[in-house]
Protein backbone atom coordinates (compact mmCIF):
# COMPACT_ATOMS: atom_id res chain seq x y z
CA UNK A 1 0.00 0.00 0.00
CA UNK A 2 1.32 3.31 -1.03
CA UNK A 3 1.98 5.74 1.97
CA UNK A 4 2.78 8.20 -0.18
CA UNK A 5 0.31 11.65 -0.50
CA UNK A 6 1.54 13.09 -4.33
CA UNK A 7 0.50 15.39 -6.60
CA UNK A 8 0.15 14.66 -10.27
CA UNK A 9 3.50 15.29 -12.49
CA UNK A 10 0.66 17.30 -15.07
CA UNK A 11 -0.50 19.41 -11.61
CA UNK A 12 3.08 20.43 -9.94
CA UNK A 13 4.52 20.56 -14.21
CA UNK A 14 2.29 21.13 -16.52
CA UNK A 15 3.70 18.69 -18.69
CA UNK A 16 1.08 15.84 -20.17
CA UNK A 17 1.53 13.44 -23.12
CA UNK A 18 5.25 14.07 -23.97
CA UNK A 19 8.56 13.24 -21.12
CA UNK A 20 9.01 16.12 -18.89
CA UNK A 21 12.49 17.35 -19.63
CA UNK A 22 15.60 18.30 -17.30
CA UNK A 23 18.51 19.37 -18.69
CA UNK A 24 21.57 21.32 -18.47
CA UNK A 25 25.61 21.07 -17.28
CA UNK A 26 26.15 18.60 -14.05
CA UNK A 27 28.01 21.35 -12.68
CA UNK A 28 27.81 25.01 -13.36
CA UNK A 29 31.31 26.47 -14.14
CA UNK A 30 30.21 30.18 -15.03
CA UNK A 31 27.91 31.94 -15.86
CA UNK A 32 28.58 32.10 -19.23
CA UNK A 33 29.04 28.44 -19.60
CA UNK A 34 25.30 28.83 -17.91
CA UNK A 35 23.84 30.89 -20.44
CA UNK A 36 25.51 29.32 -23.64
CA UNK A 37 23.86 25.94 -22.54
CA UNK A 38 20.82 28.10 -21.75
CA UNK A 39 20.45 29.76 -25.35
CA UNK A 40 21.45 26.90 -27.19
CA UNK A 41 18.39 24.72 -25.36
CA UNK A 42 16.20 27.23 -27.09
CA UNK A 43 15.24 24.62 -29.89
CA UNK A 44 14.42 21.68 -27.57
CA UNK A 45 11.47 21.85 -25.09
CA UNK A 46 13.31 21.76 -21.83
CA UNK A 47 11.08 22.26 -18.68
CA UNK A 48 13.82 22.81 -16.33
CA UNK A 49 17.38 23.84 -16.58
CA UNK A 50 19.66 22.08 -14.55
CA UNK A 51 23.14 22.94 -12.97
CA UNK A 52 25.23 21.37 -10.26
CA UNK A 53 26.44 23.80 -8.11
CA UNK A 54 27.56 21.47 -5.11
CA UNK A 55 29.37 18.55 -6.11
CA UNK A 56 29.34 15.20 -4.11
CA UNK A 57 32.62 13.82 -5.32
CA UNK A 58 34.45 10.73 -4.90
CA UNK A 59 37.90 12.04 -4.27
CA UNK A 60 38.67 15.21 -2.82
CA UNK A 61 40.73 16.30 -5.69
CA UNK A 62 37.59 16.43 -8.03
CA UNK A 63 35.81 19.83 -8.76
CA UNK A 64 33.79 20.32 -5.79
CA UNK A 65 31.34 22.60 -7.47
CA UNK A 66 30.95 26.45 -7.51
CA UNK A 67 28.92 26.81 -4.31
CA UNK A 68 26.57 29.17 -3.71
CA UNK A 69 28.02 31.73 -6.07
CA UNK A 70 26.65 29.96 -8.57
CA UNK A 71 23.05 30.39 -7.84
CA UNK A 72 22.57 33.74 -8.61
CA UNK A 73 23.99 32.87 -12.18
CA UNK A 74 22.39 29.98 -12.82
CA UNK A 75 18.33 31.88 -11.73
CA UNK A 76 19.27 34.75 -13.52
CA UNK A 77 19.90 32.74 -16.67
CA UNK A 78 16.87 30.71 -16.11
CA UNK A 79 15.23 34.05 -15.73
CA UNK A 80 16.50 35.52 -18.97
CA UNK A 81 16.03 32.62 -21.45
CA UNK A 82 12.50 31.92 -19.48
CA UNK A 83 13.35 28.27 -17.87
CA UNK A 84 12.24 27.22 -14.52
CA UNK A 85 15.15 26.03 -12.80
CA UNK A 86 16.60 22.85 -10.92
CA UNK A 87 19.39 21.95 -8.45
CA UNK A 88 21.24 19.12 -6.28
CA UNK A 89 20.68 19.53 -2.57
CA UNK A 90 22.74 17.60 0.10
CA UNK A 91 22.19 19.47 3.20
CA UNK A 92 19.41 21.88 4.78
CA UNK A 93 22.12 24.80 4.09
CA UNK A 94 21.52 23.71 0.73
CA UNK A 95 18.07 23.99 0.56
CA UNK A 96 17.51 27.35 2.00
CA UNK A 97 20.42 29.47 0.55
CA UNK A 98 18.84 27.42 -3.06
CA UNK A 99 15.29 28.39 -2.33
CA UNK A 100 16.17 32.11 -1.10
CA UNK A 101 17.70 32.90 -4.59
CA UNK A 102 14.48 31.12 -6.11
CA UNK A 103 15.81 27.78 -7.39
CA UNK A 104 12.23 26.15 -8.59
CA UNK A 105 12.98 22.57 -8.67
CA UNK A 106 14.81 20.77 -6.14
CA UNK A 107 16.73 16.93 -6.31
CA UNK A 108 18.71 14.87 -3.37
CA UNK A 109 21.46 12.68 -5.22
CA UNK A 110 21.83 9.18 -4.79
CA UNK A 111 24.61 9.56 -2.43
CA UNK A 112 22.34 11.57 -0.16
CA UNK A 113 19.64 9.08 -0.19
CA UNK A 114 21.80 6.18 1.17
CA UNK A 115 22.23 8.26 4.68
CA UNK A 116 18.74 8.26 6.47
CA UNK A 117 19.99 11.41 8.64
CA UNK A 118 20.79 13.43 5.68
CA UNK A 119 17.64 12.65 4.01
CA UNK A 120 16.03 13.84 7.33
CA UNK A 121 17.46 16.61 8.16
CA UNK A 122 16.80 17.56 4.24
CA UNK A 123 13.23 17.00 5.18
CA UNK A 124 12.79 19.09 8.06
CA UNK A 125 14.27 22.28 6.11
CA UNK A 126 11.64 21.38 2.93
CA UNK A 127 8.62 21.41 6.00
CA UNK A 128 6.02 24.31 4.10
CA UNK A 129 8.13 24.72 0.83
CA UNK A 130 6.11 24.55 -2.37
CA UNK A 131 9.06 23.38 -5.30
CA UNK A 132 8.70 20.08 -6.35
CA UNK A 133 11.52 17.81 -5.23
CA UNK A 134 12.67 14.95 -6.76
CA UNK A 135 14.67 11.85 -4.76
CA UNK A 136 17.33 9.70 -6.74
CA UNK A 137 18.02 6.26 -6.18
CA UNK A 138 20.50 5.28 -3.57
CA UNK A 139 23.56 4.32 -4.83
CA UNK A 140 22.84 0.89 -3.66
CA UNK A 141 19.97 -1.21 -4.92
CA UNK A 142 17.73 -0.66 -2.40
CA UNK A 143 14.06 0.18 -2.92
CA UNK A 144 13.04 0.21 1.28
CA UNK A 145 16.03 3.08 1.40
CA UNK A 146 14.59 5.30 -1.85
CA UNK A 147 11.19 4.79 -0.66
CA UNK A 148 12.53 5.94 2.83
CA UNK A 149 13.31 8.90 1.50
CA UNK A 150 10.65 9.74 -0.12
CA UNK A 151 8.47 9.44 2.74
CA UNK A 152 10.63 11.33 4.55
CA UNK A 153 9.65 14.10 2.31
CA UNK A 154 6.53 13.53 1.92
CA UNK A 155 6.14 14.23 5.63
CA UNK A 156 7.33 16.84 5.91
CA UNK A 157 4.50 17.93 3.74
CA UNK A 158 5.85 18.20 0.06
CA UNK A 159 3.25 16.86 -2.27
CA UNK A 160 4.86 17.32 -5.79
CA UNK A 161 6.98 14.42 -5.52
CA UNK A 162 9.04 12.35 -7.67
CA UNK A 163 11.83 9.63 -8.02
CA UNK A 164 14.79 10.11 -10.78
CA UNK A 165 15.99 6.26 -11.32
CA UNK A 166 19.92 6.70 -12.02
CA UNK A 167 20.94 3.57 -11.81
CA UNK A 168 23.31 1.31 -9.36
CA UNK A 169 26.28 0.57 -8.11
CA UNK A 170 26.56 -2.91 -8.35
CA UNK A 171 29.79 -5.59 -8.69
CA UNK A 172 30.40 -7.16 -12.07
CA UNK A 173 28.56 -4.35 -14.46
CA UNK A 174 30.23 -3.45 -17.31
CA UNK A 175 28.32 -2.26 -19.94
CA UNK A 176 27.46 0.78 -17.94
CA UNK A 177 28.28 3.69 -15.28
CA UNK A 178 25.23 2.52 -12.86
CA UNK A 179 23.24 -0.47 -13.69
CA UNK A 180 19.89 0.67 -14.89
CA UNK A 181 18.04 -2.40 -12.98
CA UNK A 182 15.20 -1.70 -15.01
CA UNK A 183 13.39 -4.63 -12.34
CA UNK A 184 13.76 -2.32 -9.52
CA UNK A 185 11.90 0.64 -11.38
CA UNK A 186 9.21 -1.22 -12.83
CA UNK A 187 8.71 -2.87 -8.60
CA UNK A 188 9.10 0.70 -7.64
CA UNK A 189 5.99 1.86 -10.45
CA UNK A 190 4.25 -1.34 -9.05
CA UNK A 191 4.19 -0.32 -5.73
CA UNK A 192 3.76 3.46 -6.24
CA UNK A 193 2.36 4.01 -9.82
CA UNK A 194 1.51 7.53 -8.94
CA UNK A 195 4.96 8.96 -8.58
CA UNK A 196 6.29 10.30 -11.14
CA UNK A 197 9.44 8.66 -12.70
CA UNK A 198 12.13 10.46 -14.39
CA UNK A 199 15.15 8.20 -16.17
CA UNK A 200 18.74 9.94 -15.99
CA UNK A 201 19.99 8.14 -18.83
CA UNK A 202 23.53 10.40 -18.34
CA UNK A 203 24.58 9.07 -14.79
CA UNK A 204 23.22 5.50 -16.02
CA UNK A 205 25.48 5.09 -19.07
CA UNK A 206 28.54 7.35 -18.46
CA UNK A 207 28.59 7.51 -22.31
CA UNK A 208 27.00 10.28 -24.73
CA UNK A 209 27.17 7.57 -27.38
CA UNK A 210 24.27 5.31 -25.02
CA UNK A 211 21.99 7.97 -24.07
CA UNK A 212 19.76 8.18 -26.92
CA UNK A 213 19.07 3.91 -26.72
CA UNK A 214 18.76 4.28 -22.79
CA UNK A 215 16.54 7.28 -23.37
CA UNK A 216 14.17 5.44 -25.28
CA UNK A 217 13.67 2.46 -23.34
CA UNK A 218 12.99 4.86 -20.35
CA UNK A 219 10.16 5.83 -22.86
CA UNK A 220 9.10 2.55 -23.92
CA UNK A 221 8.59 1.58 -20.29
CA UNK A 222 5.74 4.45 -20.28
CA UNK A 223 8.25 6.24 -17.94
CA UNK A 224 7.72 10.04 -17.46
CA UNK A 225 10.82 12.17 -18.30
CA UNK A 226 14.29 12.28 -18.72
CA UNK A 227 17.02 14.17 -17.28
CA UNK A 228 19.86 14.37 -19.37
CA UNK A 229 23.56 16.23 -18.78
CA UNK A 230 24.13 18.56 -21.29
CA UNK A 231 27.47 21.22 -21.57
CA UNK A 232 28.32 23.76 -24.89
CA UNK A 233 31.71 21.57 -24.90
CA UNK A 234 31.22 18.54 -23.03
CA UNK A 235 34.86 17.16 -23.54
CA UNK A 236 36.43 20.10 -21.55
CA UNK A 237 33.56 19.78 -18.73
CA UNK A 238 34.91 19.75 -15.26
CA UNK A 239 32.71 16.78 -13.99
CA UNK A 240 31.05 14.08 -15.83
CA UNK A 241 32.62 14.89 -19.58
CA UNK A 242 32.50 11.65 -20.72
CA UNK A 243 28.85 11.84 -20.26
CA UNK A 244 27.76 14.92 -21.37
CA UNK A 245 25.77 16.17 -24.82
CA UNK A 246 25.79 19.12 -26.53
CA UNK A 247 22.31 21.21 -26.46
CA UNK A 248 21.84 20.48 -30.45
CA UNK A 249 22.86 16.89 -29.53
CA UNK A 250 19.87 16.77 -26.68
CA UNK A 251 17.52 18.68 -29.15
CA UNK A 252 17.90 16.17 -31.65
CA UNK A 253 17.86 12.68 -28.72
CA UNK A 254 14.47 14.69 -27.63
CA UNK A 255 12.99 14.94 -31.77
CA UNK A 256 14.37 11.08 -32.16
CA UNK A 257 12.49 9.29 -28.82
CA UNK A 258 9.34 7.52 -29.76
CA UNK A 259 7.05 8.71 -27.28
CA UNK A 260 4.58 5.90 -26.29
CA UNK A 261 1.02 6.02 -25.66
CA UNK A 262 -0.09 4.65 -22.19
CA UNK A 263 -3.17 2.41 -23.83
CA UNK A 264 -5.14 2.87 -26.43
CA UNK A 265 -9.05 2.81 -26.42
CA UNK A 266 -9.20 1.47 -30.06
CA UNK A 267 -11.42 -1.62 -29.80
CA UNK A 268 -9.61 -3.79 -32.34
CA UNK A 269 -6.06 -2.97 -30.01
CA UNK A 270 -7.91 -4.31 -26.90
CA UNK A 271 -9.58 -7.38 -28.03
CA UNK A 272 -6.27 -8.63 -29.72
CA UNK A 273 -4.79 -7.82 -26.23
CA UNK A 274 -7.18 -9.38 -24.26
CA UNK A 275 -6.49 -12.72 -26.55
CA UNK A 276 -2.60 -12.75 -26.23
CA UNK A 277 -2.91 -11.93 -22.46
CA UNK A 278 -5.46 -14.91 -22.07
CA UNK A 279 -2.87 -17.12 -23.68
CA UNK A 280 0.10 -15.85 -21.97
CA UNK A 281 -2.02 -16.87 -18.82
CA UNK A 282 -2.75 -20.25 -20.36
CA UNK A 283 1.24 -20.78 -20.61
CA UNK A 284 1.80 -19.12 -17.05
CA UNK A 285 -0.33 -21.59 -15.47
CA UNK A 286 1.36 -24.79 -17.88
CA UNK A 287 4.88 -23.07 -16.69
CA UNK A 288 3.47 -23.68 -12.78
CA UNK A 289 2.42 -27.02 -13.28
CA UNK A 290 5.74 -27.62 -14.46
CA UNK A 291 7.63 -26.07 -12.44
CA UNK A 292 5.36 -28.31 -9.66
CA UNK A 293 6.27 -31.43 -11.40
CA UNK A 294 9.51 -30.62 -11.80
CA UNK A 295 9.82 -30.32 -7.91
CA UNK A 296 8.00 -33.77 -7.05
CA UNK A 297 10.58 -35.45 -8.88
CA UNK A 298 13.55 -33.21 -7.44
CA UNK A 299 12.03 -34.14 -4.00
CA UNK A 300 11.61 -38.09 -5.12
CA UNK A 301 16.16 -37.76 -6.19
CA UNK A 302 16.50 -36.03 -1.91
CA UNK A 303 14.76 -39.37 -0.57
CA UNK A 304 17.32 -41.64 -2.95
CA UNK A 305 19.96 -39.54 -1.97
CA UNK A 306 18.93 -39.85 1.73
CA UNK A 307 18.63 -43.78 1.44
CA UNK A 308 22.15 -43.81 0.20
CA UNK A 309 23.61 -40.93 2.01
CA UNK A 310 24.52 -38.70 -1.17
CA UNK A 311 24.82 -34.99 -0.72
CA UNK A 312 22.79 -33.25 -2.60
CA UNK A 313 24.76 -30.77 -5.05
CA UNK A 314 26.64 -33.06 -7.58
CA UNK A 315 28.78 -29.94 -9.32
CA UNK A 316 29.47 -32.23 -12.53
CA UNK A 317 25.95 -32.95 -13.00
CA UNK A 318 24.62 -29.54 -12.33
CA UNK A 319 28.32 -28.17 -14.77
CA UNK A 320 26.41 -30.86 -17.69
CA UNK A 321 22.64 -29.57 -16.90
CA UNK A 322 23.38 -26.03 -17.08
CA UNK A 323 25.30 -26.33 -20.70
CA UNK A 324 22.30 -28.57 -21.80
CA UNK A 325 19.76 -25.90 -20.52
CA UNK A 326 21.87 -22.93 -22.11
CA UNK A 327 22.40 -24.30 -25.75
CA UNK A 328 18.96 -25.51 -25.90
CA UNK A 329 17.46 -21.90 -24.93
CA UNK A 330 19.63 -20.40 -27.24
CA UNK A 331 18.51 -23.07 -30.27
CA UNK A 332 15.00 -21.75 -29.05
CA UNK A 333 15.62 -18.27 -29.55
CA UNK A 334 16.16 -17.33 -26.06
CA UNK A 335 18.75 -15.45 -24.71
CA UNK A 336 21.96 -17.07 -22.54
CA UNK A 337 21.75 -14.82 -19.89
CA UNK A 338 17.67 -15.29 -19.86
CA UNK A 339 18.28 -18.80 -19.27
CA UNK A 340 21.44 -18.92 -16.97
CA UNK A 341 19.39 -16.77 -14.75
CA UNK A 342 16.39 -18.72 -14.71
CA UNK A 343 18.29 -22.15 -14.10
CA UNK A 344 19.98 -20.44 -10.99
CA UNK A 345 17.46 -19.61 -9.05
CA UNK A 346 15.45 -23.19 -10.36
CA UNK A 347 18.90 -25.29 -8.77
CA UNK A 348 19.33 -22.96 -6.02
CA UNK A 349 15.64 -23.70 -4.97
CA UNK A 350 16.11 -27.44 -6.51
CA UNK A 351 19.15 -27.91 -3.51
CA UNK A 352 17.50 -26.17 -0.53
CA UNK A 353 14.16 -28.18 -1.66
CA UNK A 354 16.87 -31.90 -1.29
CA UNK A 355 18.37 -30.48 1.92
CA UNK A 356 15.32 -30.17 3.42
CA UNK A 357 14.27 -33.59 2.15
CA UNK A 358 17.47 -35.44 3.05
CA UNK A 359 17.09 -34.22 6.69
CA UNK A 360 13.71 -35.78 7.04
CA UNK A 361 12.88 -38.65 9.12
CA UNK A 362 12.13 -41.38 6.80
CA UNK A 363 8.44 -41.86 7.09
CA UNK A 364 7.70 -45.35 8.94
CA UNK A 365 7.37 -48.23 6.86
CA UNK A 366 4.11 -49.93 7.53
CA UNK A 367 4.07 -52.46 9.45
C1 LIG B 1 24.01 14.77 -10.85
O1 LIG B 1 22.84 14.67 -11.27
O2 LIG B 1 24.80 15.63 -11.22
C2 LIG B 1 24.50 13.75 -9.91
C3 LIG B 1 25.52 13.98 -9.11
O3 LIG B 1 23.87 12.59 -10.01
P1 LIG B 1 23.78 11.30 -9.01
O4 LIG B 1 23.28 11.80 -7.69
O5 LIG B 1 22.81 10.48 -9.76
O6 LIG B 1 25.14 10.69 -8.96
MN1 LIG C 1 26.93 14.58 -13.22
Amino acid sequence: MSTLVTSSLAAWSGVEGRPLVIAGPCSAESEEQLAETAKRLRGARVDYFRAGVWKARTRPEDFEGIGDAALPWLVRVGHQLGMKTATEVATAGHVEVALKHGVDLLWIGARTTVNPFSVQEIANALRGVTVPVLVKNPTSPDLGLWIGALERVNRAGVRKLGVIHRGFSVAGNKRYRNAPMWELAIEFRRMHPDVPMITDPSHMTGRRDMILDVAQQAMDLGLDGLMIETHPNPDHAWSDAAQQVTPERLTEIIALLKVRRETSADAAYVASLEVLRDRIDHLDHDLLDLLAKRMRVIEEIGEYKRANNVATLQVARWTALLEDRLGRAVELGLSPEYARALYEIIHRESVKRQSEVINEEPAESAP
